[in-house]
């Protein structure tokens, strides 16, 4: 018998642009996918490696991520240091999660940038 996937939205899940990238009706280069998470290229990279780690699930921002989901925060984490190793960011790299206005968090579904493949400079502006 044929499965048939359901995906419960939210209002606010519908127009977001992440949720749709994750089920493909907006266009993305995948670079690693599991269960809980998927990951992709920037489309606008601000490195020579500029990967965005994504939860499957709709989460608005970390401040929205509740103490059920240190799991998978975790497992995220785990996810973006896997693919550092992957692509040979062997002289180091960035994990970034933007949060809020002040943050500079443009799209409200959580991810975190991936940035490496060259020096990274501090504090960030
Ligand atoms: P932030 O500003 O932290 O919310 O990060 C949002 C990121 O999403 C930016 O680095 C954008 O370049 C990136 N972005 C926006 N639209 C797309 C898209 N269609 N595909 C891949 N990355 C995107
Ligand atoms: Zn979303």
């Amino acid at each position: 018998m044929r499965r048939v996937e359901e995906r419960v939205y939210t209002g606010l899940a519908m127009s977001c642009l992440f949720c749709k990238i994750i089920e493909g009706t907006i266009p993305s280069v995948p670079v690693y996918q599991d269960d809980l998470g998927y990951a992709f290229a920037d489309i606008n990279p601000k490195a020579p490696v500029h990967v965005l780690i994504v939860p499957r699930e709709h989460i608005g921002s970390i401040a929205e991520a509740g103490q059920d989901k240190t799991a998978l925060l975790g497992h995220l984490l785990w996810a973006a240091a896997e693919i550092a190793r992957k692509k040979g960011l062997k002289n180091g790299y960035r994990i970034v999660v933007n949060t809020g206005e002040d943050g500079g968090q443009t799209v409200d579904h959580l991810h975190l940038h991936l940035l490496g493949g060259r020096a990274l400079s501090w504090p960030p502006g």
